[in-house]
């Protein structure tokens, strides 16, 4: 039985600069079930990047706004949309229940504090764990996007990891809550092909023991024939 994970309808997101509108995207439409992945392929500028963080409501306003649709989050306790919950209560779901992971690992870690302490945050936010139950859990995370020697790593800075380690230390996070959906936006790309193998089978396991929902976006449509259930193509939003 398929059940619904995330509904996007008509979705419109603009851009306002000096007056002129863009609409970055342009009422667009899909569906995410559970344990699927759907790939976003689509041109450099086609409004990928906007699609997955409408959905993360990460979009920077000003310049940016979502102007149209609905963006509508199935769980047990029902049916939210996300476009129109208050800002307070989208924190439940960013991060929590909807994780993303970057094409740039620097744009979610942090140079000054170490992975260790990082992972443990975002736990400690959503989790109500104690510092120590956290720190287990986060070690045990690094074990499990199988990252060596995981208590050094665990105090290590960014900048000490090769690019495959921080990916999985932004992986190891977003899987810190166990999200229905994570939305991948180009993670592997900066990746050299067999590190990036390993990671997209990493993904694909964790995605099989939570039973997830995937988002995946690339240009790269080798990657997407692997791993996508459904795929969809944006141009020009
Ligand atoms: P991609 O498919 O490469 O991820 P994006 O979703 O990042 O493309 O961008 C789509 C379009 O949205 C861009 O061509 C640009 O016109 C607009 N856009 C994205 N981010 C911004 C921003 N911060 N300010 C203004 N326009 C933006
Ligand atoms: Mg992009």
């Amino acid at each position: 039985m398929t059940e619904i994970l995330l509904e996007v309808k008509n979705l419109v997101t603009e851009f306002s600069i000096e007056g002129e509108s863009v609409k970055a995207v342009n009422n667009i439409s899909f569906t995410l079930n559970k344990g699927e992945t759907i790939g976003i392929v689509g041109e450099s500028g086609s409004g990928k990047s906007v699609t997955s963080l409408s959905m993360m409501r990460l979009i920077p306003n000003p310049p940016g706004k979502i102007t149209g649709g609905e963006i509508l989050f199935h769980d047990s306790q029902g049916v939210v949309n996300l476009c129109s919950v208050p800002e307070k209560e989208m924190q439940k779901y960013r991060g929590n229940k909807i994780a993303m992971i970057f094409q740039e690992p620097m744009t979610s870690l942090n140079p000054v504090f170490t992975c260790g302490d990082q992972v443990m945050e975002a736990i400690i936010l959503h989790q109500k764990l104690s510092k120590k139950e956290s720190k287990e859990k986060t070690i045990a995370l690094f074990q499990q996007v199988l990252l060596p020697r995981p208590e050094a790593i665990f105090n290590s800075y960014p900048h000490q990891l090769s690019g495959g380690q921080k990916q999985r230390v932004m992986i190891a996070m977003a899987m810190s809550c166990q999200p229905a959906i994570l939305i991948a936006d180009e993670p592997t790309t900066a990746l050299d092909v067999t590190v990036q193998k390993t990671i997209l089978e990493l993904m694909q396991e964790l995605q099989l023991k939570n039973n997830m929902g995937i988002v995946f976006i690339t240009h790269d449509l080798g990657v997407i024939a692997e791993l996508a259930d459904r795929v969809l193509v944006m141009h020009k939003g």
